[in-house]
């Protein structure tokens, strides 16, 4: 998944309030759609590209709601990260299988939460290889990671969480001794604590991508260090991550 460094060679601003001159607005769009984000490839400015704009803005601050002017200045932080080779790619997550060692249940559950930044889904994959390697290969009937929501396919505010909004933010079903995922609490006795902890420790020791913090209340992990409390995380797991620098 890796991509080049572009030059757009912008001559003004373009977004909320830009200059918006045709070819410029243009440029940014073909980038903007080469990364995946849902723009149509014109030189047309409407809301749509605003806002997709401002979704770009707000990934690479590292945001994980909506932030940003919508407005890409030239010398300004967007126009450099847009031209980067570690630009932000907006993707579906993948759908996984048990060789990977993940799988993604919004793939069967169609909630239209599936979409969200390269940088995320290259954190699960890489987890997921080291839960493969660590604990998988001697605890074979354990559970797979199983993700649930990243974002919407355009980002933005969803009813369902309260971030969730920039594709840096993934949820994962809790592992059952069962070798299912999801349904239950950390109170439960089918609760894999073991899958659990070398889950979140994979996440932990994967080197993609730093974790800005992970939420969940189980009361061992919690006290382990591997994760932190927060309201409503009993019945599942949530991960952030924070934004690298242009490169
Ligand atoms: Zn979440």
């Amino acid at each position: 998944m890796a991509s080049l460094s572009v030059s757009l060679n912008l001559n003004g601003s373009v977004g909320q309030g830009g200059k918006n001159q045709s070819h410029d607005v243009l440029a940014v769009k073909n980038r903007l759609a080469d990364l995946g984000f849902i723009v149509t490839r014109d030189s047309i400015v409407n809301s749509e590209i605003i806002d997709i704009i401002k979704l770009f803005q707000s990934i690479i601050k590292g945001e994980t709601t909506i932030v940003g002017d919508g407005r890409i200045d030239l010398n300004g932080p967007t126009l450099k990260f847009l031209q980067a080779a570690n630009a932000p790619q907006w993707l579906e997550m993948p759908k996984g299988s048990a060789s990977e060692g993940f799988i993604n249940h919004d793939e069967r559950q169609g909630d239209n939460h599936d979409f969200g930044t390269n940088w995320m889904v290259e954190t699960i994959q890489a987890a997921a290889q080291i839960y493969l390697t660590v604990y998988l290969s001697s605890h074979p009937t354990a559970a797979l990671i199983q993700t649930n929501d990243l974002s919407k396919p355009k980002g933005g505010i969803t009813p369902v969480h309260a971030t969730h909004q920039t594709g840096l933010s993934c949820d994962l079903r809790l592992p059952r001794k069962d070798g299912q995922a999801g349904g239950i609490t950390f109170r439960d006795a089918q609760f894999d604590r073991d899958a659990m902890r070398a889950m979140l420790k994979a996440i932990h020791d994967q080197d993609k991508y730093k974790i800005r913090r992970i939420f969940f209340n189980d009361l061992s992990l919690t006290a382990e260090g591997l994760c932190k409390n927060a309201p409503s995380h009993d019945n599942h797991v949530h991960i952030d991550i924070i934004s690298p620098q242009p490169q």
